[in-house]
C-alpha cells in the first residue's frame, strides 16, 4: 500500500447560515486506505462528505484531492475525477431495474469508456454482489434494506471511484445484516483496491474493517488515529455518551 495522500482537508469551516457545522477541520486519507468519520447524531459527518463532494462549500479551507484543490468545485466535475459519493438512506432509483441503477452509475463517463469496460466493471460487481446478478431485472424499490445499499454501493463502484465516500451504509439495518454490508466495504477495498472514507455511527464493527479513524464532535475532529487506539481510548466511547455503542 503506497502512502500517499489521496484526499486532504485542511481547515475546513462550514455553515449553515448562522449555524457552524464544521469547525476548522483538517483530515487525511491516503491510497488504499479505509479510514472510518465516526460520531454522534448531528457531529458534522454527513456536512463533511458534502463538502468534499462538492454539494457544500466551505466558508474557510482548502481540499486537495490527487494533488488538486477541488475547493469549491462543482459536484459534476469531482465526480468525473472519480470521487464518489454514496449518499445516506441510499437513494437508489425505485422505480428502475436493479440493472438500470447499476448503468446509471456508470452514466458520468460513458461518453468517454467503451462498452467493453462498463461491462466488465458490471460483472466484477456481480461477482462481490451476486445478489445483484440474481435480481437484475428486479425494480430497486421491491428490493429489501440490505439489497438497496448494497445497489447503492454497486452503482457507485460503477463509477470506477479512486476514492468513495460512504455516508452511514448501515443506517437503518439489521445488525447481521449491517455486518454483511461492512464486510463488503472491506472487499471492496480488498478486490477494486478501492479507497474509502466511511461514515458510521457503529464504533466498534466500522474500527473493525477501518486502518484508522477520525472522532468528530459538534463539527469538531477531537480524536484520531488507528482503529486499536480508538477502539482503546475511553474518551472516543465518552464521545459517544447518550447513544448507543455497539
Ligand atoms: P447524522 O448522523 O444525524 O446525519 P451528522 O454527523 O451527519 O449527523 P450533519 O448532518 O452534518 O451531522 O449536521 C451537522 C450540523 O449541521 C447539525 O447541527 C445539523 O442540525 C446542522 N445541519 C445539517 N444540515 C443542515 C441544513 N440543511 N440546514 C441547517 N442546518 C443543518
Amino acid at each position: 500500500m503506497s502512502q500517499q495522500k489521496l484526499l486532504e482537508i485542511i481547515n475546513c469551516s462550514v455553515s449553515y447560515g448562522p449555524i457552524q457545522a464544521l469547525n476548522n477541520v483538517s483530515l487525511s486519507v491516503e491510497r488504499g486506505e479505509v479510514v472510518a468519520l465516526l460520531g454522534a447524531n448531528g457531529a458534522g459527518k454527513t456536512t463533511l462528505l458534502q463538502t468534499v463532494s462538492g454539494l457544500l462549500r466551505p466558508t474557510t479551507g482548502q481540499i486537495i484531492y490527487q494533488g488538486t484543490d477541488i475547493t469549491g468545485m462543482n459536484a459534476e466535475k469531482i465526480v468525473e475525477k472519480h470521487l464518489i459519493h454514496v449518499p445516506e438512506h441510499r437513494q437508489i432509483f425505485s422505480t428502475m431495474t436493479v440493472l438500470d441503477n447499476l448503468y446509471l452509475g456508470a452514466y458520468h463517463h460513458r461518453r468517454s469508456t467503451n462498452k467493453q469496460t462498463i461491462e466488465a466493471n458490471m460483472n466484477k460487481v456481480f461477482e462481490l454482489f451476486p445478489i445483484l446478478s440474481d435480481r437484475k431485472e428486479q425494480l430497486g424499490g421491491t428490493m429489501s434494506g440490505g439489497q438497496q445499499q448494497m445497489l447503492a454501493i454497486a452503482r457507485g463502484m460503477m463509477a470506477e471511484p479512486d476514492l468513495l465516500l460512504l455516508d452511514e451504509p448501515t443506517l437503518g439495518l439489521a445488525p447481521l445484516i449491517a455486518k454483511d454490508v461492512l464486510e463488503l466495504v472491506r472487499d471492496l477495498r480488498a478486490q477494486f483496491g478501492t479507497t474509502i472514507l466511511l461514515i458510521e455511527q457503529n464504533l466498534n464493527a466500522s474500527l473493525r474493517i477501518a486502518d484508522r479513524g477520525y472522532v468528530i464532535s459538534h463539527g469538531e475532529i477531537i480524536k484520531s488515529g488507528s482503529s486499536n487506539e480508538l477502539l482503546n481510548d475511553p474518551e472516543v466511547k465518552e464521545a459517544y455518551l447518550g447513544h448507543t455503542v455497539h
